[in-house]
């Protein structure tokens, strides 16, 4: 198992290092037809609407290809009607992954008004684009496991780039570190009433009043 720095700097330097390979594929969001050339099997793992010749990953249908570099996972998504993939200005909900001192992954899993995607897509929150405060610890933004929601800020190297900057962004609901307890929101602390413990988060505004996401098929 590896940690999450050498996750994120192989990830990093892989992106880097397929920059040319990377060039002649497509794109997240590309309109894409039956035959169409996504990746390789080197570069990313094979998922729904695609297959694979030859160590060559092919769309199998009409649709939008989505390349989540976090999970370096290839798809392609019908053009049907309620199928929602995320985008630079898009509102998304996820929960909180593997955590570090200056950033966060996030498993994205609604985007937009409750749109259900037909997948998890990675993505990352990064301590500068947490708050419009200096803050020393992403602890104080958030928590693994914790559900918040964010903003999708950039697509660069294709991965989404995330910010809660904003009031009516940062934790919906968020979970005692130590007990697992919903924590309640107290002024600018996070209370936990099960086991007395305090913790901090940059919050939204409607902080525990959001529709809980279903998040059964979320792994913690
Ligand atoms: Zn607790």
């Amino acid at each position: 198992m590896y940690s999450f720095g050498e996750r994120l700097n192989s990830l990093i330097l892989k992106t880097k290092g397929n920059a040319m390979t990377l060039k002649n594929d497509q794109r997240s969001g590309t309109l894409v037809v039956p035959g169409e050339r996504l990746g390789v099997i080197e570069e990313f793992i094979p998922d729904s609407g695609t297959y694979v010749k030859d160590g060559v990953i092919f769309s199998k249908i009409v649709g939008r290809a989505l390349m989540d570099m976090l999970n370096r996972r290839v798809s392609v998504y019908p053009l049907t009607k309620g199928v929602t993939v995320p985008k630079v200005g898009v509102t998304v909900v996820g929960q909180v992954g593997n955590a570090q001192s200056d950033n966060v992954l996030v498993r994205i899993f609604e985007v937009g008004a409750k749109k259900k995607m037909s997948g998890v897509f990675g993505g990352i929150l990064h301590i500068s684009d947490a708050s419009d405060r200096y803050i020393d610890s992403m602890n104080e933004v958030c928590r693994p496991g914790d559900i918040i929601r964010a903003k999708v800020i950039s697509e660069k190297n294709q991965i989404f780039h995330l910010t809660t900057d904003d009031k009516n962004l940062g934790v919906v609901y968020a979970f005692c570190s130590v007990c697992g307890n919903l924590l309640e929101q107290t002024r600018n602390e996070m209370h936990c009433t099960k086991c007395g413990n305090i913790e901090r988060r940059k919050t939204a505004f409607n902080y525990g009043k959001e529709d809980l996401p279903v998040v059964e098929n979320v792994q913690p």
